[in-house]
C-alpha cells in the first residue's frame, strides 16, 4: 500500500531531514549510527585499547539538528560533552557490504558533533547498562550542511576541529580514523541493512570536553560547512 493510501489516528510527525550544500532539497534522514572509539588518541584518553573491532550505537533519527540552532541545555545532566565527528550519509541499501565495494553507498559528507551526557554514559559503563538515555537525547545530533560526493569526491584526509566560544578543543585529522567509512559501512552493513537516509557519526578525535548553557560549540572539517550549535 503507498503511503498516501494509509490513514493516522493523528497527523504523523514531520520527517527528519538535513540541509544540502547548493541546493534548497533536503536530505531526509532514516536512522542514525554512531561508532565508538575510531580514533587512537580518543580510545586512549577514554581508558581503552586502540585495537578492538569497531562497535556502534544510535540516535534516533529526529535528534538530528541543522546548523545554526539554539537548543535548550539537554536535561539531566551535569557534564555534557563535544564529539566532532565526520558524518557519512548513505544513498543505497545495502547489507553485507564488502569493503572494496562501500564507497558508492555514500551520498555525502558533514560535519557533526555527537554530543554525550557523559556522566550518565560513566554510570552506564559502570553498571554494565545501555547507552541510549547517555547519547540519543533530544536534539544530541547537530548536522552540518551535507556535501554530494558528486560534487566534493571522498574524504579521506583533512583536518577536523571542534572550538568552544572560539576556543580550540579539538584538534585533528579525519586521516586518523581508526576505521574508515569504507570499513565502517563494511561491519555495519553486517549488522543492519542500510538504507537511504542513514547518518554514520564516524567517532572523534582526542579532546573532549565539557560544555556549559551559553556555549556555543562549533565543527569545522576542511572542505565541508560548520556546524554551529549555542545553548539556551
Ligand atoms: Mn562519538
Amino acid at each position: 500500500m503507498a503511503n498516501s493510501d494509509l490513514t493516522f489516528t493523528f497527523p504523523p510527525a514531520p520527517r527528519p531531514s538535513v540541509a544540502v550544500d547548493g541546493s534548497t532539497a533536503r536530505f531526509p534522514v532514516n536512522r542514525i549510527y554512531c561508532v565508538g572509539r575510531n580514533y587512537t588518541e580518543h580510545a586512549r584518553e577514554m581508558g581503552n585499547d586502540e585495537r578492538e573491532p569497531p562497535f556502534f550505537f544510535t540516535k534516533p533519527g529526529d535528534a538530528v539538528i541543522d546548523d545554526g540552532k539554539n537548543i535548550p541545555f539537554p536535561c539531566s545532566t551535569n557534564n555534557l560533552h563535544h564529539e566532532a565527528e565526520l558524518v557519512v550519509a548513505i544513498g543505497k541499501d545495502g547489507v553485507n557490504i564488502p569493503v572494496a565495494d562501500a564507497s558508492p553507498y555514500i551520498w555525502g559528507y558533514a560535519a557533526g558533533n555527537d554530543l554525550t551526557r557523559r556522566d550518565m554514559q560513566a554510570m552506564a559503563k559502570k553498571m554494565a547498562r545501555p547507552w541510549d538515555m547517555a547519547k540519543g537525547f533530544d536534539h544530541s545530533a547537530p548536522c552540518g550542511p551535507l556535501h554530494p560526493v558528486k560534487d566534493i569526491g571522498h574524504m579521506k584526509k583533512g583536518s577536523i576541529r571542534l572550538l568552544v566560544n572560539g576556543d580550540l578543543r579539538q584538534n585533528g585529522d579525519i586521516a586518523d580514523m581508526i576505521w574508515s567509512p569504507a570499513e565502517i559501512i563494511a561491519h555495519l552493513s553486517a549488522l543492519v541493512a542500510l538504507a537511504p537516509g542513514d547518518l554514520i557519526y564516524t567517532g572523534t578525535p582526542a579532546g573532549v570536553g565539557r560544555l556549559i548553557m551559553g556555549d556555543t560549540v562549533r565543527v569545522e572539517i576542511a572542505g565541508l560547512g560548520p556546524v554551529s550549535t549555542t545553548f539556551s
